[in-house]
């Protein structure tokens, strides 16, 4: 059983501004919203469909997932708030009826605007697309329908891009080549960023519960494989967490022998005290929310017309940015996820929009100007 949220309390704490309960019997529908920001605009993040022991704990994740989407866009520089969605299912990878995705979509439509809909851990294009028949406050539908399709290959590139800065300050050189990299978690991120290493001449090994989805990185890719009790463990040059949250925690911080940690996973590390234990060992941390930016980049194109070229070159500036932070933690004497979380919070607050809200109907506010296309408030 998961330990017991207090919601409200919770929210009061770490600025939340809402947090819906869902639920439909008839369609089997049972979920939780929540949006922390829109100081900077709309909130943006994905759905998740995961399968949950107990509902405490997909509050929990919901509402720090959420908080962690609001400093990746700021981080990011984008005019979006942070928010994220949770769909408690007993098999997140298996297809969605029509009308769960209905039922879902009406309940996002209902916040306004508030929350923008997005692809994450179990979901697929088609949900999106399913989300869409309801809504227009959904983001990454197919492209035949407007939108951008699947934004992992974008987080995997940007995931890359923050990795070589990594690299960078660890070792003096960005390159990869002939590094041993170790990707948890062999899903759409994980394996789009295993490709891109083996590509650069590293040595990837990938573990992931999923077995299929190894065999198929085996097969196709030439990575090899490792059990999953041993991928936070393994000795190598860089642990890419691209799994779920919390791999960084008071149990396994002792048994972690990497020198770098970069990967696209949320919520990498259990506590704020994680990313101070980890500088203390000596550890490079690359903050999550900065190095998977990538997805939200691509999706914030989507309003206003998609260009893949423009989401990949915002999604490149990511190394650049990954450098800012290391440089601004050793200045100011912090570990890096700190150094990323103030930068994210001075931005918020300088830059929040009037009454430190976005209000439904002020569009504007959230696409620097460019006229909305896909996305049509009025719909
Ligand atoms: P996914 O569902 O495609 O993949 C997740 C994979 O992790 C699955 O293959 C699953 O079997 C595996 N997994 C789960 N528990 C595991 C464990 N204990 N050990 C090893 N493997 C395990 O999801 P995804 O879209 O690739 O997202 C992966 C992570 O990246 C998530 O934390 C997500 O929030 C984050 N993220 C994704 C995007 C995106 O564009 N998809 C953007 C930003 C952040």
């Amino acid at each position: 059983m998961g330990a017991a949220v207090d919601v409200s309390a919770w929210m009061s704490e770490h600025g939340h501004e809402q947090v819906v309960f869902v639920a439909d019997a008839a369609v089997a529908l049972r979920a939780v919203i929540a949006v922390h920001s829109t100081a900077l605009g709309p909130s943006l993040g994905g759905v998740r469909f995961w399968h949950y022991e107990h509902e405490d704990d997909a509050v929990l994740d919901v509402l720090r997932l959420s908080e962690a989407m609001s400093l990746k866009a700021s981080v990011a520089g984008l005019h979006q708030g942070g928010g994220k969605a949770v769909v408690l299912c007993d098999d997140p990878y298996r297809t969605r009826s029509p009308e769960l995705l209905r039922a879902l979509g009406r309940a996002i439509h209902e916040l306004g605007g508030r929350y923008l809909a997005a692809e994450d851990v179990g979901a697929t294009t088609a949900d999106m697309d399913g989300i869409a028949t309801v809504t227009p406050w959904v983001t990454g539908v197919s492209e035949s329908a407007g939108g951008s399709g699947d934004p992992s290959p974008v987080t995997a590139f940007g995931v890359h891009r923050a990795m070589r800065a990594a690299a960078q300050a660890g070792w003096g050189d960005p390159s990869l080549r002939d590094r041993h990299v170790v990707v948890q978690g062999a899903g759409k991120v994980g394996s789009a960023l295993a490709r891109l290493l083996v590509g650069d001449g590293a040595t990837v090994a990938v573990a992931d519960v999923d077995d299929a989805r190894v065999r198929e990185l085996v097969r196709t890719v030439g990575v090899d494989a490792i059990p999953v009790a041993d991928a936070v463990s393994e000795p190598c040059d860089v642990l890419a967490p691209c799994a779920l949250g919390s791999v960084v925690n008071a149990e396994t911080i002792d048994t972690i022998r990497c020198e770098i940690i970069c990967g696209g996973a949320n919520n990498q590390l259990a506590s704020e005290e994680m990313d101070d234990a980890l500088a203390a060992r000596g550890i490079l941390y690359a903050p999550d929310f900065v190095v998977n930016a990538g997805g939200i980049l691509n999706i914030a194109e989507e309003l206003t017309g998609y260009s893949r070229d423009r989401a990949l070159a915002s999604t490149a500036r990511i190394e650049a940015t990954v450098g800012r932070v290391f440089a601004a933690a050793r200045e100011w004497g912090v570990a890096p996820g700190r150094a990323a979380q103030r930068i994210a919070r001075e931005r918020m607050a300088a830059e929040a929009l009037p009454g430190g809200r976005w209000e439904p109907g002020d569009p504007a506010a959230w696409t620097d100007g460019r006229p909305l296309t896909r996305l049509r408030p009025e719909a």
